[in-house]
């Protein structure tokens, strides 16, 4: 947070409804402390039917920019200027950056979890894909791995159509029939090893921890890296089955320091350092 609040200080906040506990604020004020910007991030709760005025009043404030969080990253999309052409295709926003006129939309959930697995050492190029879900964070991620030429990709949900209308979207979008949308039962159809699985269910989330979507040990004997997008609780059941079965684990917490970090330098036009993301990303870990 800036040092000292005066006429000069860029305000950005979190669009949201309900917004309790949320790690945001504590990731960007952090953030303009470390990088010596005189910026101020807020929690701003509004109401469904107050979304465009509050977007309306952001710009009359002048605010530089914000994140949109739960239940309003589709519903944010009428409200802008402009939008970015791969949130456009995911049809979710969760950062705006002011321009003329108003606010452009972007989509820095998936650059997140990319820029995480890369500090992580996970390649995802020519690799052997698996999504588990099709919901939000799902089709963000399926546009990720897809434009980062991952080998072959099967995104598994509980809705199957979900999953199939998805595949043909991505295919679709990248020009090649890299993707292949089946049921979550369908797992044992997977004919590859050295699995890149990336878990985007909600299954698993605290308080409801101690389950995963799929139990059966014989699919986690094929995954050489398992991602949980969600970071609450550390470790999820998924996480401790891939472990169990020898492959290596990451979990969503520094997916959500990245896209909280890819939207503070699209406002600022700064390159966060790698020593002030992993100093925030240890203070994170103790707030959870
Ligand atoms: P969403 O759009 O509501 O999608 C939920 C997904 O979970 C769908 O695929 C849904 O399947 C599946 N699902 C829900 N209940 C299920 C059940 N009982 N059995 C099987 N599948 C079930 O949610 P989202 O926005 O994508 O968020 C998903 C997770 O990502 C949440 O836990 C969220 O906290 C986490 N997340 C993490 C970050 C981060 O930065 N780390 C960022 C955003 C979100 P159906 O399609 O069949 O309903």
């Amino acid at each position: 947070m800036a040092n000292q609040i005066d006429t000069q200080t860029k305000i950005c906040g979190l669009l949201g409804y309900p917004i309790g506990h949320s790690v945001s604020p504590l990731i960007h004020n952090e953030l303009a402390a470390r990088c010596g910007q005189n910026l101020v991030y807020l929690p701003l709760q509004v109401e469904a039917d107050r979304l465009g005025d509050a977007v309306k009043g952001a710009d009359a404030w002048n605010f530089l920019g914000m994140n949109v969080t739960i239940p309003y990253k589709e519903a944010i999309i009428e409200h802008l200027k402009e939008i970015d052409p791969v949130a456009r295709q995911i049809g979710a926003c969760n950062t705006l950056v002011r321009i003329e006129g108003g606010y452009k939309g972007y989509n820095t959930d998936a650059p997140g979890l990319y820029r995480a697995m890369q500090e992580e050492g996970v390649d995802v190029y020519g690799a052997n894909a698996v999504i588990l879900g099709a919901g939000g964070v799902a089709k963000a991620i399926a546009y990720m791995l897809a434009t980062h030429e991952v080998g072959r990709l099967w995104i598994l949900n509980r809705t199957k159509d979900k999953a199939q209308a998805l595949a043909e979207e991505v295919n679709g979008f990248v020009g090649r029939d890299v993707a292949c949308g089946l049921s979550m039962q369908e797992y044992a159809s997977i004919e590859a090893d050295r699995l890149l699985v990336i878990q985007a269910t909600s299954i698993g989330m605290s308080p409801k921890s101690g389950v995963a979507v799929i139990d059966d040990p014989a699919f986690y004997q094929k995954i050489a890296v398992g991602v949980d997008v969600i970071y609450n609780p550390q470790e999820t059941r998924f996480m401790q089955l891939v472990k169990e079965a020898g492959g290596k684990t990451m979990n969503g917490l520094k997916m959500l320091l990245y896209q909280g970090i890819i939207a503070y330098e699209l406002w600022n036009g700064i390159q966060v350092p790698e020593k002030d993301a992993m100093e925030i990303y240890q203070l994170m870990q103790k707030n959870l």
